[in-house]
């Protein structure tokens, strides 16, 4: 169990299941590149949380609901939860509405869904605020992705929910350490907001350096002696 000062927020889960550099970017070094699609997709995030409650037959609409799990060490703020009215528990009673409602968080993403898992993790790690807060099952939540203009359903099982604790307990580790991870060039820099500042290459080109050198004074002494003090390094 954290405390309430030791909480750390659910979104830069979604940053370190994209990339740990990329988190340590953001959370240890307060790196951001503000751009059109992140001044974008901050607005859209306002909104939304400024958007207050909304009653449509059996579904309650709330958004901005503060979330927090003790036992995952998290705090955030959910763009919106509905309520849907079901008939048998397990479901919660909401103010000035009869009945049993039962929570399921939905994310919204400006851009396009990604291969990645992180904002399965994102909206998961909400569910799992939302079943410790409320003390209740939540199995179901989902994205809301801006292009193309879809809805994805996304179901807490098993898998996910280790994932997304794994990351929880993963983030509170690199904050004690306080150390950033080097760059791995992969797929997903190319879609990174943070690639000119995080230069990924660089970080290569240093490596096959080393490495060059390394296979070039093996060659000169023979082979064995160099390769161990190059494991060992
Ligand atoms: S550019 Fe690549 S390595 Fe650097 S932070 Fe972004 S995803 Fe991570």
């Amino acid at each position: 169990m954290y405390e309430e000062e030791d909480f750390l927020p659910i979104s830069a889960l979604q940053h370190l299941a994209y990339c740990p550099r990329r988190c340590a970017l953001i959370y240890l070094e307060q790196v951001w590149d503000e751009n059109r699609f992140t001044t974008e997709g901050k607005h859209l995030h306002e909104d939304l949380h400024e958007g207050g409650a909304e009653s449509r037959g059996d579904l309650r609409i709330v958004r901005g609901l503060r979330l927090h799990s003790f036992r995952l060490g998290l705090s955030g703020q959910a763009d919106v939860v509905e309520f849907h009215r079901v008939d048998q528990p397990p479901g919660v009673a909401l103010p000035e509405a009869a009945g049993l409602w039962r929570p399921f968080p939905v994310e919204y993403k400006r851009g396009k869904p990604k291969i990645e898992d992180c904002d399965r993790v994102q909206v998961c790690a909400q569910a799992l605020c939302l079943e410790e807060m409320l003390q209740l099952p939540v199995s179901e939540g989902a994205l809301y992705y801006g292009r193309p203009r879809r809805r994805e359903q996304v179901t807490f099982a098993d898998a996910l929910r280790r994932e997304t604790e794994a990351l929880a307990a993963r983030l509170h580790e690199m904050v004690a350490v306080g150390v950033t991870p080097p760059a791995q060039v992969k797929r997903a820099c190319r879609d990174c907001s943070l690639v000119d500042l995080c230069l990924p290459r660089v970080g290569e080109r240093k490596r096959s350096a080393r490495r060059y050198l390394a296979a070039a004074l093996r060659d000169l002494r023979g082979g064995g002696e160099v390769a161990q003090s190059e494991e060992t390094a």
